[in-house]
């Protein structure tokens, strides 16, 4: 019985044993456990603290950028104020400039004023005011300032085998034009010549070589090439021209005294202030550049005096004359011939 009890208090020492060893264990695991997580806790604080460094960190990126922003904001202000203050500036500048232009211009007209004073009167010591007594033109007087748009169309270095086409092109929209001419003593550029002045057109000078080393020599040789041409219009058509046009337009150097002197013998030149650019070889025109500048330039006008060519090769200026004649009527242009009493155009006057 004893041994039983003994036995039994062993067997239940024995268990009490057991369950303090394993209690031990799972204090140790729980122990180990708590360790763990005490990890995962220091863990994730770090890494909340890191995370918090970085938002710190963004945050002052932030404020530095919002400094940067403001600096430039700062920066645009002043260059606006700058290009405002350099725009005031540029514009008094303009001004300055318009008004010394002004000043420039009306000298200018003074001195033509003067000039044309002193120079038109017949000085029998310089000699080339006495020679070919008989060109002479009655200067104009009077000025006519056509009403609305206006368009005269111009000729240059005719007649030529295109003169009858373009001749009829004019008569088919009822138009009048003008032909500086470069005449040749011919039965046909006779021919040629009557037939402009019968259909109404107006014929003036333009030259006789077109040589420019020739005509711009000097004032007496100017004069020896225009009455060549000069002569053979009133031979052929009996119509003495009164207006002129220079080969290559007057602004050159050399034309300065040339004006004065035709100026004194009562001729008026005209140059143009649009221009079909029939005569360019780079690129070379086309029937369709030809009525395309032709009509914008002259649009670009009020008055317009239109540069075209009458000449032999130049077969697409007169296939061009149609859209160009149709497109200015529709925008409501006059067709007029030049006379002396028309005032523009001449890009170079006396100065
Ligand atoms: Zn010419």
């Amino acid at each position: 019985m004893c041994l039983l009890l003994l036995c039994g208090c062993a067997v239940k020492y024995g268990q009490v044993d057991e369950e303090k060893a394993e209690l031990i264990n799972r204090n140790n695991e729980l122990k180990r456990e708590n360790t763990e997580k005490d990890q995962t806790i220091s863990d994730l604080n770090s890494l909340i603290e890191s995370l918090n460094k970085s938002v710190e960190d963004l945050q002052k990126e932030a404020e530095g950028l919002k400094d940067t922003i403001k600096s430039l904001e700062e920066s645009i202000d002043v260059f606006e104020n700058d290009s405002s203050g350099s725009g005031s500036k540029i514009a008094e500048l303009e001004k300055t400039v318009a008004d010394l232009q002004a000043q420039i211009e009306a000298q200018n007209e003074l001195i033509v004023e003067l000039e044309n004073k002193k120079l038109i009167e017949f000085d029998p010591s310089i000699p080339y005011h006495t020679m070919y007594p008989d060109l002479y033109a009655e200067l104009a007087d009077e000025v006519v300032v056509p009403e609305g748009k206006t368009v005269y169309l111009t000729f240059d270095d005719g007649p030529s085998d295109r003169t009858d086409e373009i001749l009829a092109i004019l008569d088919q929209y009822n138009i009048k034009a003008t032909f500086f001419v470069v005449p040749r003593r011919t039965d046909e550029c006779f021919r040629r010549l009557r037939a402009i002045v019968d259909a109404g057109h107006t014929i003036g000078v333009h030259t006789y070589s077109h040589d420019y080393s020739i005509i711009y020599a000097s004032v007496e040789s100017y004069l020896d090439d225009f009455y060549k041409a000069y002569e053979l219009i009133v031979e052929a058509t009996g119509v003495k021209p009164d207006i002129f046009r220079f080969a290559g337009g007057s602004l050159n150097d050399k034309t300065y005294k040339i004006i004065a002197e035709m100026t004194r013998r009562g001729f008026t030149y005209y140059d143009w202030n649009a221009s079909g650019d029939d005569s360019v070889s780079d690129p070379p025109p086309t029937v369709e550049s030809i009525a395309q500048n032709s009509i914008s330039w002259v649009m670009r006008r009020q008055e317009a005096v239109l540069l075209l060519h009458d000449e032999k090769k130049k077969t697409m200026t007169v296939e061009a004359l149609p859209t160009i004649i149709e497109t200015l009527m529709a925008e409501g242009y006059n067709f007029l011939p030049m006379n002396n009493k028309v005032t523009l155009y001449q890009q170079r006057k006396l100065k």
